[in-house]
């Protein structure tokens, strides 16, 4: 499809823009260093100074061990492989019950879906209205049989940031593995898996302009992890297959770069976020979802009432604006967002949600041009809209 003539991407939760540093650092192991990290030639061990030069400067990033860090294809498989793991070890020592939210990524629920379906018992926690679940909750949900905590650092649909440390003090007092979803907040937020007590972490590259298909866990040292996919002997024997070096390399050069620019973006784009939210809440019978302050400076999630949020995103791709409605993952799908609906709101409402997930190439100019479409598509839809006439004429009352 050729491309309109203004494009506004701000749909930087589903994926980013490669960075320049990031390019520049993949495309040497592209063609000039080639070798696989495996062999014993020099342009394997030149291969493999690079893939252990990589895993310590992400390391780094984290105050974490190099040796704590095992590459992956991505978040997916980094949650699927810690959780996989921290419930089968849990089970050796006759515990099966794990703790989540109800609002986790489906790459944790339908893990843990999977789990229940062997033996496992999952307690999902309720989120509050505000998007943040509190450590008093976790707390009070840990039994002596609890094997596994696992609760997102920043949840991607709706950009609320959890109490992580105090969940991970907790967890560490009552000897429970804690793992944390972070794809959302690795390069966006400042994180010490030391500080913070946590003992697995999931992270992704493509969430922070490095390149799609590359990610790892940080493991602990001393917390268990089993083999997740069997063959060679790549990553300490944990995860076979030969290394994905050039995304390795521009997922480290994306992190030092994310890094040195964090403090500087998070004003910048938080500003810039403040200014939509402001801009759009001037909309009537419209919300914010989640807490205004303690969230991501990246993203923001509101709902319209009235409206089907499929079709506002479809109106507002006409105008050059590429949103979504929330998660990737369930586009295409006519049920309403799980995050939206754990965090109590009805179905009707959590329809019409529009989620806008910034990065630093995102400018003031963007901001206005958003506010006035999204103003201009919602009146309009809302004009031929059925249900909004019925909560007009006061048939329905306003839920927003
Ligand atoms: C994107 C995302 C994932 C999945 O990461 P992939 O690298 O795309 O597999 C997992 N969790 C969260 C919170 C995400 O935003």
């Amino acid at each position: 499809m050729a491309q309109t003539k203004r494009t506004i991407y701000v749909d930087n939760a589903a994926t980013t823009a490669m960075c320049d540093d990031a390019i520049a650092a993949m495309t040497p192991y592209l063609k000039e260093v080639y070798g696989n990290p495996s062999s014993l030639h020099t342009a394997g061990q030149v291969a493999k100074e690079a893939l252990e030069r990589a895993r310590a400067a992400i390391a780094a990033h984290l105050n974490a061990d190099a040796g704590e860090i095992y590459f992956t294809s991505g978040g997916s498989e980094a949650d699927n492989q810690a959780l996989r793991s921290a419930a089968v070890n849990g089970l050796k020592r006759g515990k099966k019950h794990i703790i989540t939210t109800a609002f986790e990524h489906h790459a944790v629920l339908h893990t843990l879906k999977k789990l229940e379906r062997e033996g496992f018992d999952v307690t999902y926690l309720d989120v509050h209205e505000n998007g943040i679940v509190t450590p008093e909750q976790v707390a009070n949900a840990i039994r002596p049989d609890s094997a596994l905590v696992t609760i997102m650092f920043a949840n991607n649909e709706i950009g609320t940031i959890q109490p992580i440390a105090e969940i991970g003090a907790i967890c560490r007092e009552k000897k429970v593995v804690f793992h944390t979803d972070a794809v959302q907040a690795v390069g966006h937020v400042p994180i010490d898996v030391k500080a913070m007590n946590i003992d697995m972490l999931s992270m992704s590259a493509h969430k922070f302009h490095g390149a799609k298909g590359v990610g790892a866990l940080y493991v602990r040292r001393g917390v268990p992890l089993n083999t997740f996919i069997d063959g060679g002997a790549q990553e300490k024997g944990r995860r076979a297959g030969t290394e994905n070096l050039a995304g390795i390399a521009a997922f480290a050069a994306a992190l030092d770069y994310a890094c040195k620019n964090m403090e500087s973006n998070a004003k910048r784009l938080s500003a810039l976020r403040d200014r939509i939210i402001k801009g759009l809440s001037a909309i009537p019978h419209s919300k914010l979802n989640g807490d205004a302050t303690t969230r991501l400076p990246s993203i923001l999630n509101m709902c319209f009432e009235g409206i089907e949020g499929e079709s506002l995103l479809l109106l507002l791709d006409d105008k050059g604006i590429c949103a979504s409605s929330g998660s990737a993952c369930t586009s295409g799908s006519l049920d309403p967002s799980h995050v939206l609906l754990a965090l109590g709101l009805p179905h009707e409402v959590a329809h019409g949600s529009l989620r806008i997930s910034l990065s630093e190439d995102n400018t003031d100019e963007d901001a206005d041009y958003i506010i006035a479409a999204v103003k201009e598509v919602v009146k309009y839809l809302r004009e031929m809209s059925p249900v909004w006439e019925a909560l007009e004429k006061g048939e329905k009352p306003h839920l927003l």
